[in-house]
C-alpha cells in the first residue's frame, strides 16, 4: 500500500515556503487549500522530521498529519 503523503510540490502555486531550516519547514498557504486532517482551509503549514518536537499554541485549532517519517501540523 502507498502511503498518501501531502507533498508540497503538488500545491507549489498555493503555498510559500517562510522558513526552511533543514528539518523543519514553514509554508504559508495562500490560496485556501484545504488541510487534509479537517478539509477545512488552514492558515500555516509545519512540516518537520524531527523526533521531538514544541511549539508555541497556536492561535487557534491545529490538525497533526503523521507520515512515516515527519510531522505535519496544519494551524487555522
Ligand atoms: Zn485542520
Amino acid at each position: 500500500m502507498t502511503e498518501q503523503r501531502f507533498d508540497v510540490h503538488d500545491h507549489r502555486h498555493a503555498l510559500k515556503l517562510r522558513k526552511d531550516a533543514g528539518d523543519t519547514e514553514l509554508w504559508e498557504n495562500r490560496e485556501g487549500l484545504d488541510c487534509p486532517a479537517c478539509e477545512e482551509p488552514f492558515d500555516e503549514l509545519l512540516i518537520s522530521e524531527k523526533r521531538h518536537n514544541s511549539f508555541n499554541p497556536p492561535g487557534g485549532r491545529f490538525c497533526v498529519v503523521r507520515e512515516s517519517d515527519r510531522i505535519l501540523v496544519f494551524t487555522h
